[in-house]
């Protein structure tokens, strides 16, 4: 799936390389016309130079020409052929020989230009950032996104770092790069970024959700709030270098902690909501939705607990399960919505004269289970009876009386939660065959099973 913001960041690809290209040729065109302004921004400054132009004009066509969907040959020519270029200029500034000379338009110009002390050449810094957006280049051509976005972050760090010289007035900065060749190399350098937007990092950071929310805003405010606060103490430093150096770590540092500090809040407010999310999440899977008591789900998951706790401590544990004698009738005669309302009640009543401790869990359609911890078969069948008197004596509204059949049974050492449950089911099935309305216990496994008590009542 593509976000909006990665399709919106990918449709910027083309359009930047374009404006990147036509930039580059309208460098080129102030050679030829003899425009100085479009070569040299700034009077006496750094200009650009026509290789530089040249290479930022193939890197612009590179990114104008790339496609998502197709092989990208182009591309990886446009990078193979800065790469070569790029390559040349910084083994001559290496070395100190001539390499290019040949391949140089514009030589009368360039030698007019050197004629009244203005030298123009390719600096290491634009030689530097053209090979990084050439390789990336490359990189996207292969397909290989994640590379690519580090290369082109590297590239356009050049040009920032060189507006950040132009910004603060100090030449060391931006150094032999000229304004036009940063302009151009940020354009063509977003363009090769962005082409890798719906891959690797920048598809975590386009992200439409929370986390590429606080990215992009961590991103901006990072880069533009430290920019800000050494500019308006570069304003003032002549004063007081060392102070001002001090107030700017002082500041940076209080900054990097707020930056923390929002990262940390909204982290926690989303895993508080995830917390609460999940915490809903494991009601929902786990609750009767009609009747609010436990699901089979979670009387499984219980069961087993507790079996493991009882053989464990040895205590004693009982099982009883009843079920709602002809319910059928009533969903028949008074309709479902009676039906529905007698499983409440039947719930609610049947939940009021438990103890804490003791599990009830609705365990099928019309049928309870009830799990008894520190209880033994006699106390079960005690309270079987007692709950069968107590549904029996309840008005149950559209539905007048409502019996049940209970089948209860003890813990057995090492018998699995399904062993105990298939012994209750079997004294349910025998208590439903012996006329309804009664609780039927078993004391021993199957196949010696043995019916010890039948209390019956009516
Ligand atoms: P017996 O005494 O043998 O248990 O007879 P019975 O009619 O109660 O038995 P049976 O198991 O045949 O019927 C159970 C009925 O319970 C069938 C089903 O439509 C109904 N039922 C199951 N779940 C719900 C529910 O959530 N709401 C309603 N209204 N009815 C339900
Ligand atoms: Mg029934
Ligand atoms: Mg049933």
């Amino acid at each position: 799936m593509r976000f909006p913001q990665i399709i919106r960041a990918l449709s910027l690809v083309r359009p930047l390389g374009l404006a990147g290209a036509l930039f580059s040729l309208l460098i080129l065109a102030g050679y030829a016309l003899g425009l100085e302004v479009f070569f040299r921004p700034m009077l006496g400054g750094p200009a650009t130079h026509p290789l530089s132009a040249v290479a930022l004009l193939a890197l612009g066509l590179g990114a104008f020409c790339w496609h998502p969907r197709q092989s990208n040959r182009v591309v990886v020519l446009a990078g193979v052929f800065v790469v070569t270029l790029v390559s040349l200029r910084l083994l001559e500034l290496a070395k100190g020989v001539t390499l290019l000379d040949w391949l140089t338009p514009f030589g009368r110009q360039l030698a007019e230009q050197a004629a009244a002390g203005h030298p123009i050449s390719t600096g290491i810094n634009t030689a530097l950032m053209c090979l990084c957006f050439a390789l990336a280049l490359i990189a996207i051509g292969c397909k290989r996104y994640a590379l690519a976005q580090q290369l082109a972050f590297v590239g356009l760090g050049f040009p920032m770092i060189s507006f950040t010289g132009y910004a603060y007035g100090i030449d060391k900065f931006y150094g032999q790069m000229a304004m036009t060749t940063a302009l151009g190399g940020s354009m063509v350098g977003a363009g090769i970024l962005l082409s890798g937007a719906h891959r690797s990092f920048l598809r975590s950071i386009l992200s439409p959700w929370i986390g590429g929310k606080v990215a992009r805003v961590q991103i901006l405010l990072g880069y533009f709030v430290p920019f800000l606060i050494g500019y308006c103490l570069a304003l003032t430093i002549a004063n007081n270098p060392l102070q001002q150096f001090g107030l700017f770590c002082v500041l940076i540092s209080a900054f990097i902690s707020m930056l923390v500090a929002f990262t940390a809040v909204i982290q926690e407010s989303i895993d508080r909501s995830r917390r609460s999310a999940e915490r809903r999440l494991v009601l929902v899977a786990t609750l009767d939705s009609l009747t609010n008591l436990p699901n089979r789900r979670r009387f499984h998951d219980h069961g087993q607990w507790l079996l493991e706790r009882v053989r464990r401590t040895g205590e004693s544990l009982s099982a009883l399960i009843f079920d709602i004698d002809y319910f059928k009738r009533i969903n028949d005669t008074q309709g479902h919505p009676v039906g529905d309302a007698v499983l409440e009640r039947l719930a609610a009543e049947a939940r009021s004269i438990l103890r804490r401790q003791d599990f009830l869990a609705r365990y099928g359609g019309e049928e309870f289970v009830i799990l008894l911890p520190g209880t033994q078969l006699a106390g079960a069948v005690q309270l079987g009876e007692k709950l069968r008197a107590h549904i029996a004596a309840t008005d149950f509204p559209g539905a007048g009386q409502v019996t049940i059949s209970l089948g209860c049974a003890e813990y057995l050492a090492d018998e699995s939660l399904q062993q105990l449950v298939a012994r209750v089911d079997v004294a349910l099935y025998q208590a439903k065959r012996s006329g309804r309305n009664r609780v039927v216990a078993v004391s021993e496994a199957p196949p010696a099973m043995n019916s010890v008590e039948s209390c019956q009542a009516a």
